[in-house]
């Protein structure tokens, strides 16, 4: 019997969830910080901890057979997997933001607007949905600071309470995508018992919790 292995997020967000639900499923394993990969020793599975961004990457070339990663992170990747099971944390909303002083009112006004983001993937899908053409300026991180500096009209990120953006100066805009943890598969894995042993004791840890 092949051992399968599922990746999920090493540190972050969704990294405690995550071992918890394996957990709650009764797999019985080490979480050390420190390792890389860590053997269920009553289920054949190994778990892979690893960066969120190479999650989705990971399991549609077959390197993972599962993942536990955030949609928005699938979508952005552009990545081919199966979605198996949506796992109620890691819950968020992307959102376009502009300054607070801003006049911007309605969607057609960011045609021509230079829009910073993480995430260009799901912006452009999402202007390109709505028939607009920005200017959009992909940075890694703390796109918070770009109209503040005069480097970008507006932003797409995402946003929990809001918190961040009020004290950059921003407000939310427009709601683009609400995402949360999903359980993914290998396109080739759908008929697999194990995979279907585990994603039934997922699916009753999520019905006993709701
Ligand atoms: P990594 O080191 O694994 O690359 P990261 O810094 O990219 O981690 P986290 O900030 O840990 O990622 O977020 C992981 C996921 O958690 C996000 O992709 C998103 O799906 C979800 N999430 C839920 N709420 C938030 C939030 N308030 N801010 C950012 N991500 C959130
Ligand atoms: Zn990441």
């Amino acid at each position: 019997m092949k051992t399968l292995k599922i990746a999920i997020q090493k540190s972050g967000r969704l990294n405690e969830k995550s071992v918890e639900i394996l957990k709650n499923c009764g797999l019985s394993f080490e979480n050390y910080k420190s390792s890389l990969i860590s053997t269920v020793t009553n289920f054949p599975l190994e778990i892979l901890f690893l960066r969120d961004d190479d999650i989705p990457e990971y399991v549609q070339d077959g390197i993972a057979d599962l993942g536990i990663v955030g949609e928005n992170v699938i979508v952005e990747t552009k990545a081919e997997v199966s979605y198996l099971q949506k796992l109620g944390f890691g819950k968020c909303t992307l959102k376009i933001a502009v300054q607070a002083t801003s006049n911007i009112q309605n969607l057609e006004e960011l045609n021509g607007k230079a829009i910073a983001t993480s995430y260009p993937v799901i912006l452009e899908n999402f202007l390109q949905e709505k028939g607009i053409k920005s200017d959009v300026r992909t940075i890694s991180g703390s796109v918070e600071i770009g109209p503040g500096l005069g480097l970008s009209d507006a932003i797409f990120d995402i946003v929990s309470t809001g918190g961040t953006l009020k004290s950059n100066g921003l407000k939310p805009f427009a709601d683009v995508m609400q995402s949360e943890a999903i359980l993914i598969g290998n396109k080739s894995i759908a008929d697999n018992p194990e995979v279907a042993e585990l994603l039934q004791r997922i699916r009753s840890v999520l019905s006993a919790k709701s």
